[in-house]
Parts: structure tokens; sequence; C-alpha cells
């Protein structure tokens, strides 16, 4: 615990990723913290599995056309990449939120948020209930309804027409498959993709739940019968992903065979157009509220929990009077890294993709600095090095003391 000042009062609105990880953060700059949502969790561990290369195969022919090592991760960047289970990291959150120092956080896991005043720092639950904080983090993912309050426009979901088919079987009974072991046999953990450019469809597979697992992710144009754009109840089958991955090589086919008959979770693809602001008054938005993005760089609940390492360090030996100014100095730190992280995600991966990204990531970075070359496919090197080279915690304790100087 670090703060000497009294303690401040801070609401955090949603508990995902973004929400726990601000929860902790906060919790650990010596504040009392108190977490709205409207849902629960099973607890289970957290079995990151460590992945040492990304291969890219063509779908029709399961050859691999693109390779990169990530050995050099650790010593690179001071950290490994490590593929786990969404769920798995939000138990893992919570309990780490439990055993961390600090002043109690409140967790109110049955109480939805209707509104907010920016300017008093009020929420208001949706029984009528109005409860005042010093600081408000508004982390309550893509289907925020609250950011004209922070920006005053409004900022409409797009819809890519894409969805991600998305089930857990398990690694064992995967090698035992003698169609689909050689397409594994004989490499490192990875995350290995399989596409197909032209139809626009994507395998994506790694191992999780500590090595017993592999997730499947099919990337797919989202069948009309799937549900409405918004629809996160969809659910898909075995045969339509069969038919998704109809010009697919039959070891890749096999793969899908393994799917559940029916069942297999669907998420509609959504996104938004970078915002330009994240604050307002005593509010500050975070994660996928403030920058839902695909998913092709890995960063959406990355860079929310990066934002909110770059909480604690600015919320440590903080009165009430420092609250807009170091809110503000988190804006224009978060700008500048969630901004581009949030374009490179969106980036088509077609031949207008490059002018695409070139426009859109003017407001968020400097003219001199060199971008990714042109044809830098995700997570390669170029986006790796601007991505995993930065330290929040040095980075912002550094804005910090040039701001009190
Ligand atoms: C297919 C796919 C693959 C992905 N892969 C990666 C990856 O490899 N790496 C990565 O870093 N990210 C990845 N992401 C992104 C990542 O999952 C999200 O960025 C992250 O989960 C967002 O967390 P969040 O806490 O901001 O939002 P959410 O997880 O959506 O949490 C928001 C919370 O707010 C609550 N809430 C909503 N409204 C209210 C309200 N009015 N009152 C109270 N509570 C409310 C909700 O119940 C929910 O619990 C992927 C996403 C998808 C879809």
């Amino acid at each position: 615990m670090m703060a000497s000042k009294s303690p401040l009062k801070i609401g955090i609105v949603g508990a995902g990723i973004a929400g726990l990880s601000a929860a902790i953060a906060l919790k650990r700059a010596g504040h009392a913290v108190e977490v709205y949502d409207d849902w629960g969790f099973d607890l289970k561990t957290v079995g990151g599995v460590e992945a040492f290369q990304i291969r890219h195969l063509d779908g029709a022919t399961a050859q691999t056309t693109w390779h990169d090592s990530l050995k050099d991760l650790p010593q690179r960047y001071g950290a490994s990449l490590r593929f786990l289970r969404h769920g798995d990291l939000h138990t893992g959150l919570l309990k780490h939120l439990e055993a961390t120092e600090g002043h109690p956080v409140k967790l109110n896991l049955e109480t939805n948020i209707a509104d907010l005043d920016c300017e008093k720092g009020i929420v208001r639950t949706s029984d009528g209930v109005e409860v005042e904080k010093d600081t408000i983090v508004l982390a309550n993912g893509l289907g925020c309804r609250f950011l004209k309050h922070i920006t005053g426009d409004d900022h409409p979901l797009l819809d890519t027409e894409l969805s991600f088919f998305r089930y857990v079987t398990s690694a064992q009974e995967f090698y035992d498959d003698p169609n689909i072991r050689p397409l594994f046999e004989n490499q490192d953990d990875e995350i290995c993709f399989f596409h197909n450019f032209a139809a626009g469809t994507s395998i994506v597979t790694y191992r999780c739940e500590g090595g017993r697992a592999r997730a499947i992710n099919v990337f797919a144009r989202r069948p009309p019968s799937n549900g409405a754009k918004a629809d996160r109840s969809a659910r898909a089958s075995r045969s339509d992903l069969l038919d998704m991955a109809r010009d697919f090589h039959p070891s890749i086919k096999a793969i899908l065979q393994k799917a559940p008959e029916e069942g297999i979770f669907s998420y509609p693809l959504l996104v938004r157009d970078p915002l330009t602001r994240y604050v307002n008054g005593k509010v500050v938005v975070i994660g996928d509220a403030a920058h839902v993005m695909r998913p092709q760089q890995g960063q959406g609940a990355s860079i929310a929990i990066e934002s909110t390492g770059c909480l604690e360090v600015l919320f440590q030996e903080i009165g009430k009077e420092d609250v807009q100014s170091r809110l503000k100095l988190f804006e224009k730190l978060r700008l500048g890294r969630c901004g581009p992280v949030h374009v490179f995600s969106n980036m088509p991966m077609g031949p207008d993709g490059y002018s695409w990204m070139l426009k859109k990531i003017k407001p968020f970075w400097d003219g001199f600095k060199p971008l990714p070359p042109p044809g830098s496919r995700p997570v390669s090197k170029p986006f790796r090095d601007f991505i995993y080279s930065y330290n929040v915690q040095e980075e912002s304790r550094k804005a910090l003391a040039e701001a009190q100087r």
C-alpha cells in the first residue's frame, strides 16, 4: 500500500479483465475501491502456456507460409508470450485482487449501473441508488452506453460482419488423432494460424489450461443463420464450422471434426473507431469500453491491463485536489499507446490496409517516428517492438515527475 494521503473513494463500473485489473492497481495505490457488475465468476486456476513461435499455414495445402520465433521475447522485452483462457485470466485476477494488500475492495456483483454524472463523480444504479466517488473508472466493456458522457459524441459499434467461433478441446485427444498429429508434430508450443484469405476464413489454435487443453478459434464471415449482429448469445454447430472451412485441407478439417456438435460460442466481431478522449470530470474510461478492437494483435485485454499500471503509478500519493490533473496525464499517456494499438489491430488485411492505417493513426503518432513497414504481419517484430517494449510503470513515473517539476 503506497498512498500516505487519505485514500480516495474509487468506483469501478465493470468487473471484467479491465475492471479487476484496475481494482488491483488502485488497491495497491492505497485507495478504497468499490466495484460494480451484474454477474459472478467460477474460481479456477490460471494455466498460461508459453508460446515459442508463431506459424501461418495455407488453409488449402496445410503448408507453412510464414514462421517467426518468439524465443527471444524474455530477453528482448522482459517477458514471454503466454496463452490462457479468458475465464482463467479473469478468475486469476479475482484471486490476485483478494490477495493484494490494501483497503478491502467491495465487490457488488449484482449491481447494474444505469447512469453517471462525470462532473460530480456519481454513479446511479438501476435501482435508483446514487453513490458519490472521488474517481470513477468506467470499465464496462464494448456495450458501454456512457461514452457520450465522456466525449460528447456517439461512438457506434461497427459490425465487421465477421464472427469468432470458439471451443476448447483436450490437447491429448488432438495429438492422438493420426490425421491431425502431423500438423503439430515436432513443433514448439506456438500460436498457429490456418488461413484462407480469399474466403476471409482463418483458424487460430494454441494450447492453454497448463497444456491440457487446446483452444480453437474459427474466424469467418458470419452465416446468416447465426443471429443478429450484436447477439452475444449466438451459438454455432460443428457443421457450420465445417462449412466455413470447406476449402481447407483434410487434416485441418479433422481439427473441426473434434468440435462439439452444437453450442459452439460465437462472438460477433464488433469494433469502434478510436476515441480521442478518455476522461471527463472525475470519470476515466478504460478497456473495451474505451477501445474495443479486432483481436489480430492479441491486445484488447493486454492494453487494458497496461492502462491500469499507469493508473497505479499516477494514483499514488494523491489527494482529491490532484484527481483532475492526474486523469489528464493518464489520458495523454494512454492516447499515445491505446490509440496506435487500436489502429494496428483494426488495420484491414487487404491491399488498402496500410493506407487506411496511415490515415487513422495520425492523431496518435509522432510523424517522425518510423511505423511498421507495409506488409508487416500482425504480431511480427515491427509490431512487437512497439507493443511489447513499453514499460508502463517507468513511462508513467517519468511523465509524473516531469509534470511535477
Ligand atoms: C475472439 C477474441 C479473441 C481475443 N483475443 C485476445 C488476446 O489474444 N489478447 C488480448 O489481450 N485480448 C484479446 N481479446 C480481447 C479481450 O477479450 C477484451 O479486450 C477484454 O476481455 C475486455 O475486457 P473489459 O474488462 O474491458 O470488458 P468485459 O470483459 O466486456 O467486461 C465488462 C464488464 O462490465 C460489466 N458491465 C457492463 N455494463 C455494466 C453496467 N451498466 N453496470 C455494471 N456492470 C456492467 C459486464 O458485466 C462485464 O463484466 C479477444 C477478444 C475476442 C472477442
